[in-house]
């Protein structure tokens, strides 16, 4: 399960050592791609 860090857009496999992104230091992660909702179905 891969996040996708909102302000630069780098993908992180691993969130489990850090809070905030490697790359930019944002700290907003969202899982998969942040443009594509349709792997985001809970039902
Ligand atoms: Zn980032």
């Amino acid at each position: 399960m891969a996040y996708v860090c909102v302000q630069c857009g780098k993908k992180i496999k691993q969130l489990e050592n850090f809070v905030r992104c490697p790359y930019c230091g944002g700290r907003i992660l969202v899982k998969g791609r942040p443009n594509i909702a349709r792997e985001y179905q809970t039902d």
